[in-house]
């Protein structure tokens, strides 16, 4: 029977050191850090995320800025916002919440935000750094489930990492991420043929697919890590993860459940990349 990973408890604990180093470096730099969240539109979901953002931010000490602009916002006028936060010197870290409405294009607003200023580490520059191993940010919640492997002191060194799912924000860089702690990686994906085999060789199994409860204890071998990314509803509606926590836990030897699992940590990562973000503006080491 497995061992839950607290998510939360861990999420805490990386917004107790931000706080700490963030007071420590008001105190002896005069440091003063901003994050700036934009979101566009009244999508309920990104509203909550917006505010979780900005709760987080209060609860670290650092100041948040909000721009709520309207549904109608065209490309030019949200490009001309993050021209002007690429400028502010109050601002340390932008953030666009995502979704946008689909007549804006995310990839000219993601690639106008300042590589300097990009705490989602979505911009091409980071992208290519976490590549080659040279990174400022990480996407947070990749970094989020790093933390969370680490928390179980199993070290990734030599293990067989299997990642279920290729999308830009979590499968790409988590595979990255697991190569660079020495992990031998394979990465699935909706094309994959043999995808239960493959999960049964995973000593470390991260899935981020978007099915509800669709790795099964079946699929994962005795004594696995599973770090469950998913966010999805069951068929009452409940939130759950692409793992079937029920089955999955009887097999494997550390789990994260849904919710309460990967998902406190990606607001924790976000102070962690704004802290260094000002850190770096400041030319604090
Ligand atoms: P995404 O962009 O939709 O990508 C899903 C990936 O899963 C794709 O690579 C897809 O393969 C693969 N896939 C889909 N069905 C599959 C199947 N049957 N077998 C194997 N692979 C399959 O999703 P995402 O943004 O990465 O998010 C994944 C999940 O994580 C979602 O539930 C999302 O809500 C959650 N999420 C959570 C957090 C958090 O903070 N906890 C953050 C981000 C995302 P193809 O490439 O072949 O289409």
């Amino acid at each position: 029977m497995a061992q839950i990973i607290d998510g939360k408890a861990v999420s805490a604990a990386v917004k107790e050191e931000v706080a700490l180093e963030n007071a420590r470096l008001k105190d002896e730099h005069g440091l003063k850090v901003g994050l700036a969240v934009v979101i566009v539109g009244n999508d309920p979901a990104s509203r909550v995320y917006v505010n979780n953002k900005k709760k987080a931010c209060e609860t670290v000490g650092f100041q948040s800025f909000e721009y709520a602009l309207d549904e109608n916002t065209t490309q030019e006028q949200l490009l001309d916002l993050v021209n002007v936060l690429n400028r502010d010197e109050r601002v340390n870290g932008i953030l666009v919440q995502l979704p946008l409405p689909s007549h804006i294009d995310e990839k000219a607003i993601i690639n106008a935000i300042s590589p300097e200023k990009d705490v989602d580490a979505f911009h091409p520059v980071n992208v290519g750094k976490i590549m080659i191993g040279e990174y400022s940010f990480l996407p947070c919640t990749p970094a989020g489930v790093m933390r969370l492997i680490q928390s179980t002191g199993v070290d990734i060194t030599g293990k067989q990492c299997v990642v279920v799912g290729r999308s830009n924000i979590v499968g790409k860089p988590q595979a990255m991420l697991l190569l660079q702690k020495n992990g031998t990686v394979t990465i699935c994906h909706s094309k994959t043929k043999n995808l239960k085999e493959l999960c049964l060789t995973a000593d470390i199994l991260v899935v981020a697919i978007g099915r509800a409860k669709f790795i099964t204890g079946d699929m994962i071998k005795e004594g696995a890590v599973v770090i469950d990314v998913g966010m999805d509803r069951d068929e009452n509606g409940k939130l759950c993860g692409d793992v079937d926590f029920e089955s999955a836990k009887e097999k494997a030897s550390y789990i994260t459940p849904v919710p309460g699992g990967v998902g406190p940590m990606t607001i924790a990562m976000l102070m962690k990349n704004t802290l260094t973000a000002a850190k770096k503006q400041a030319g604090i080491e």
